[in-house]
């Protein structure tokens, strides 16, 4: 393995050093061949994702195929534009010079995806690194096997292979791969491997990009309108067990309500878990599954943690021979339970109860910076505050993980949910480096600002 990934680096270097890749026709052949790979194989896709997380073709159209055709287009759509140098103004003191940016590829990149969605975090950085113009080395999740050895297997068949190669394995394959010298490296993943990630990195002064997880919260305020209250609800709903499980990044960790609108609330999400899933959310082929025993098992132990169980007032079963968790409702959890300390990506949602629906502004700043945020308000003067006094990634009013199909805003954490950010215009930039170039010529010279000094050239300075 360690020579074959020598001779695949030493390749992939000197398909750099070529130049090939910096042609827009390349990039833009190569974007188009992930297109017909995305458009061709869309069953075979939906097959793989089924097969790893038991993902319902409904879920791996709209957050994975769609997701990647939207951005694949978008590139295609402005690859010129985004690659085209951009001038900037001068002052008037340098005149006559001109400047510019000028964006130019970094080189090998080595992208890490997680595994669940493990098509789209695995092909979204691509679109950006080789629209960028980059060579690039693919780390898929093992976790996710199936979509993995599929991505192994078709990639080659579409990209140009002296420009990217894949390479498959779980933790050993990582640290070989961060034993290698990079020109950024882009990490999705969780914060304990981001941080050896990083710190591998510094070795070598490789840049990196770390796409983080953590706990996001969403508060929701006692709406007065019963119809905005409704689709509040539903969009919690789906956005806690409507993605991949409640195995989101960027999902609704836990919710902050009122006490005195608390009751009424788990009413109305139980009656939305039942509109979506019926009376056995197991047998409606519309919930993801839990990705493997190592997950079922960390959540069955935040669930059976002392003083967490007899919080459930809703849900709680537990199919391992099926990797299903029914979804499931806790009411005010204890706070020190590890169910409020660590992320949960799971179908568990804790409800944390505050007096006045401002406390929840303090409750989230208690706490490492969320990767998104969510607030579910018409009040005006709360927004404003929410805005300003607090500190996420993203901040999401009246809707949740929406954020993430927007391209116009960069996707990325702050704080311990990591930091660099991707998704359209914004992933271009992040596998660029933007060159500062400047222009002058020989018309005009001033000595002003030239030795012997005297208290003339030093007026003219001021
Ligand atoms: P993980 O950190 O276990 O694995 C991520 C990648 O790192 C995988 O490809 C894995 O093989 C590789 N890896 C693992 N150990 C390694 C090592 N020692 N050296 C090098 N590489 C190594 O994360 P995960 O379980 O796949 O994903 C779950 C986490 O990812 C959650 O915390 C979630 O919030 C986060 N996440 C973040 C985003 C985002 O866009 N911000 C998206 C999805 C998931």
């Amino acid at each position: 393995m360690a020579a074959a990934l020598d001779e695949s680096l030493a390749e992939l270097r000197e398909t750099f050093r070529s130049r090939k890749t910096r042609s827009a026709q390349w990039r833009r052949s190569q974007l188009k061949a992930l297109l017909r790979f995305v458009q061709e194989d869309e069953e075979e896709i939906c097959r793989v994702l089924e097969e790893d997380l038991g993902k319902p073709g409904g879920e791996s159209f709209r957050d994975e195929l769609g997701v990647l055709t939207k951005s694949l287009n978008l590139a295609l759509d402005n690859l010129e534009r985004w690659m085209a140098p951009k001038s900037v103004r001068v002052p008037l003191m340098a005149f006559p010079t001109t400047a510019e940016l000028v964006p130019e590829p970094l080189g090998l990149v080595l992208i890490f995806s997680s595994w669940n969605f493990p098509m789209l975090l695995a092909l979204d950085p691509l679109v950006g690194a080789i629209a960028a113009g980059n060579t690039v080395v693919l780390k898929p999740s093992e976790h996710a096997p199936s979509t993995s050895s599929f991505i192994a297997k078709k990639i080659p068949m579409y990209l140009d292979s002296a420009a990217v190669k894949v390479f498959e394995g779980g933790e050993e394959v990582g640290e070989l791969l961060m034993s290698k010298k990079w020109d950024h490296v882009f990490f999705t993943g969780s914060q304990k491997v981001g941080s050896y990630i990083m710190a591998a990195a510094a070795k070598n002064l490789t840049p990196v990009t770390l796409e983080l997880g953590g706990k996001c919260p969403a508060i929701l305020d006692s709406l007065s309108s019963k119809r905005d209250r409704d689709i509040a609800v539903r969009r919690i709903t789906n956005a806690k067990w409507g993605v991949c499980g409640g195995q989101v990044c960027i999902g609704v960790d836990y919710l902050l309500v009122e006490e005195k609108s608390v009751s009424a609330l788990i009413e109305l999400i139980k009656e939305k878990i039942k509109g979506y899933y019926g009376d056995d959310p197991q047998r409606t082929g519309s919930m993801s599954r839990i990705v493997n025993k190592y997950h079922f098992n960390r959540l069955r132990r935040l669930l059976e943690e002392p003083g967490v169980a007899t919080s459930i007032v809703h849900g709680g079963f537990m199919d391992e021979s099926n990797l299903y968790i029914e979804p499931t409702i806790l009411l005010n959890p204890p706070l020190e339970s590890e169910i409020m300390k660590e992320e949960i990506f799971g179908p568990l949602l804790p409800i944390i109860t505050v007096k006045k629906i401002e406390d929840s502004i303090d409750f989230v700043n208690s706490r490492p910076k969320p990767l998104a945020a969510y607030a579910f308000t018409n009040d005006s003067a709360l927004k404003k505050r929410i805005v300003s006094e607090t500190s996420s990634g993203s901040l999401t009013f009246n809707d949740a993980i929406v954020q993430f199909l927007v391209d116009t805003l960069p996707f990325g954490g702050v704080g311990q949910s990591g930091f660099g950010r991707y998704h359209g215009k914004f992933s271009f930039d992040t596998f660029s480096h933007e060159k500062a170039v400047l222009r002058r010529n020989f018309l005009l010279e001033f000595s002003f600002g030239f030795p012997p000094w005297d208290s003339h050239k030093i007026e003219t300075l001021r």
